[in-house]
């Protein structure tokens, strides 16, 4: 079987650096050092398990860090668990990503002059719920155009932002929706260029394969989207988290197969899958 894979599959900048910097602190531990992060670094079941067998624990409550070194991840933290880590931990190692913290500063500024912001996302995500604690109680998440018509009319100053793996064209109807609502508005296009990239990638990819495969963790969001972009094109899709989640005799019937990948999807992951279907 043919193989196309995606250039822009795998780790994007936020999620490599994170990961750098956990094994970075893996390597100069001191003896009595316990490395955790908070919350799961990123949404791979395969890149946990090697941080768990490596030492690294997951805590879920700043408390939990006391005395040890914390690592905070790609997507962020409120500014109330930022303080509690700082407070708590013998050392933070902050790597939330730098486009996650300028959509952080963005939110903050606007909050601080009054404005109500309306964060395009899913309210369970761990970025959004840091970006929702710098919006100083005024925030609203939505993820529908139709949301939209829900706000209240009477709000004079709004922000809309998006968490930064949002779809891009589900964005766009959000934002003329907003506009009519809201013509004094402020929008901010918060989509990072990494995740408009992949979606754009995976389009043109779909356009001349039999069939995508896209490599991910059941539960990342960024992954999820990617197949809804690649199954909004009429191709079929298939979510996999490891080689062994390929149905061989399923995947006989194409020639060509288009492969791309999570932005917390490591490059020896795809790689196996990848050489999966070449066998096929
Ligand atoms: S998708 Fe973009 S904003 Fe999100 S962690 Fe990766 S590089 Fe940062």
């Amino acid at each position: 079987m043919e193989v196309k894979v995606a250039k822009t599959a795998g780790f994007c900048n936020g999620v490599r650096y994170a990961l750098e910097m956990t094994l970075r602190a893996i390597r100069e531990k001191k003896d009595d050092e316990v490395i955790c992060t908070y919350g799961p670094l990123i949404h791979n079941h395969q890149v946990l398990m090697m941080l768990r067998e490596r030492g690294v624990e997951e805590v879920r409550r700043p408390e939990d860090t006391r005395g040890k070194v914390v690592v905070i991840r790609a997507h962020g933290v409120p500014p109330e668990v930022r303080r509690a880590l700082y407070k708590n931990a013998s050392r933070v190692i902050n790597a939330t990503c730098k486009r996650v913290a300028r959509v952080q500063a963005v939110i903050k500024q606007h909050a601080m002059k009054g404005y109500f912001t309306v964060i395009v996302g899913d309210e369970d995500h761990a970025e959004v719920i840091g970006l929702k604690g710098y919006t100083a109680g005024r925030g609203v998440v939505i993820h529908s155009p139709e949301d939209v018509e829900k706000l209240p009319q009477e709000w004079d100053k709004v922000l809309l932002v998006a968490q930064t793996t949002q779809n891009e064209k589900i964005f766009q109807e959000i934002e003329s929706r907003f506009f009519k609502k809201y013509p004094n508005g402020v929008v901010k296009k918060t989509i990072c260029g990494a995740t408009k990239e992949r979606q754009q990638e995976v389009k043109s990819l779909a356009a001349c394969v039999d069939a995508m495969v896209i490599v991910g963790g059941y539960h990342s969001g960024n992954t999820v989207r990617l197949v809804e972009v690649a199954r909004s094109t009429g191709i079929p899709t298939y979510h996999v988290e490891t080689e062994n989640d390929i149905n061989t005799s399923e995947m006989r019937k194409y020639k060509t197969v288009g492969v791309s990948a999570g932005a917390s999807t490591p490059q020896w992951l795809i790689h196996k899958v990848v050489t999966t279907l070449q066998s096929i």
